[in-house]
């Protein structure tokens, strides 16, 4: 049977293979490290899931409207003004799947063929993916590793032409950690502003920040820049809570009542359960989330001394979220490999350790490594790169 075009211009995921192969080494008996996790290695706190079990236990366990139950979207409407003073009407959000099918409706109620959206590199991987299957063309705008990987107004002015429809940005960024400030936001959002150009903000990473920086979202820094954002956030990465599948977006009333109608035909309603877990993470205790950040933050601390002591490896530090995203371009050399693909596969070959390549970021000369990981792997994971460095050069 023959697929449609769509999926055929889908680039395969090249975490995928790495993922596979580290599975199949596993299978067979080997010690992996694996440093691909894109999620937090702590339990879910016990108070949500207490109040998921009484909502199942109370009869939620039904559909809900499409866009969320009301009562989430308070909940949620409230965590905006308290964090960030932001007012957002339960009009202007809605509830989806994760914050990634949150950003799939978003394009998909968002983009015609041929439209452009403008996406930093390197950037987080299903953002190219999510753009193309809605018709649209990603136009990639280089993060200079100099500039901590984050794009400046002038090379954004410069990509901008008459098809432009949005632009991304990722702060704390997958798979960098970089964060803007708020001038830099201040400067970007000029020239969206200039151009009309929708920011969609993924803000997902907001809660995991260090070395006592904050978080400025570009929605707060006026009326007129709120009103060209669509925020998206979600529990997932804040309250541990991945597999929880909830997600939101928050914006302009027409765009989300868009996005609401286009979900009534593909998902129904996020899943009620776990709905009633994500109003217990915001409106309960958010102890367990500065715990949370706290303990990466001290992994962070650790293993990026030790990082960049591994020859051949340089490394922006991170701000934010829990990836390092070192550039290898010369430990490849010095190992004699020709690309960075092929140095990450013989690392796993060879020492068991699953590091993602950058290529399927947009920066080739990159690895990304998680520490949503014990501290005790990720060093060993470290003193096993240290040992293949050695041994092959
Ligand atoms: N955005 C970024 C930058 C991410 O890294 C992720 C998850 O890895 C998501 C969005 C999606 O999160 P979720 O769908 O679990 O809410």
């Amino acid at each position: 049977m023959e697929l449609a075009n769509r999926v055929k211009a889908l680039t395969p995921s090249t975490t995928l293979a790495i993922t596979a192969k580290a599975n199949a080494l596993k299978a067979e008996g080997h010690n992996v490290i694996g440093l691909g996790a894109g999620e937090p290695d702590f339990n879910t706190p016990d108070h949500i899931i207490e109040a998921a079990y009484r909502a199942m236990k109370e009869g939620h366990t039904k559909y809900t409207a499409s866009g969320g139950l009301l009562s989430l979207k308070h909940a949620i409407s409230q965590k905006f003004k308290e964090d960030q003073n932001l007012d957002y009407s339960p009009a202007e959000i809605v509830v989806g799947t994760g914050a990634k099918q949150s950003l799939y409706t978003l394009f998909q109620v968002l983009l015609n063929d041929g439209d452009e959206v403008i996406i930093p590199t390197p950037y987080w991987v299903s953002y190219p993916e999510q753009v193309k299957l809605a018709g649209g063309v990603p136009v990639y705008v280089e993060g200079k590793e100099e500039n901590a990987f984050k794009i400046t107004p002038s090379q954004l002015e410069q990509a901008v032409n008459n098809k432009t429809k949005a632009i991304i940005i990722n702060s704390p960024s997958n798979p960098t950690g970089s964060l803007y400030s708020e001038d830099e936001l201040k400067q970007l959002g000029e020239v969206c502003l200039k151009h009309n150009i929708l920011i969609v903000s993924d803000e997902i990473y907001e809660k995991l920040i260090y070395g006592g920086a904050s978080h400025t979202s570009i929605a707060q820094l006026s009326p007129e820049l709120k009103g060209q954002t669509i925020i998206i956030n979600g529990v997932s990465k804040s309250h541990s809570m991945t597999g929880w599948r909830i997600g939101y977006a928050a914006g302009n009333s027409a765009i989300i009542k868009a996005m609401t109608n286009l979900d009534s035909h593909s998902t129904s309603n996020p899943t009620t359960i776990s709905q009633y877990a994500a109003i217990a993470a915001y409106e309960g205790t958010q102890e367990p989330v500065e715990e949370m950040r706290k303990a990466f933050e001290s992994r962070l601390d650790t293993v990026y001394e030790k990082l960049i002591k591994i020859p051949g490896f340089t490394c922006v530090k991170p701000k934010g979220a829990f990836y390092l995203f070192p550039n290898v371009k010369e430990a490849v050399k010095l190992t004699g490999f020709e690309t960075v693909d092929e140095w990450v596969s013989a690392l796993l070959e060879e020492e068991k350790v699953a590091l993602v390549p950058g290529s399927g970021f947009g920066s080739p000369d990159n690895v990304r490594l998680s520490y949503a990981t014990s501290q005790e792997k990720f060093e060993e994971a470290l003193e096993r790169i240290e040992r293949f460095m050695k041994n092959n050069s």
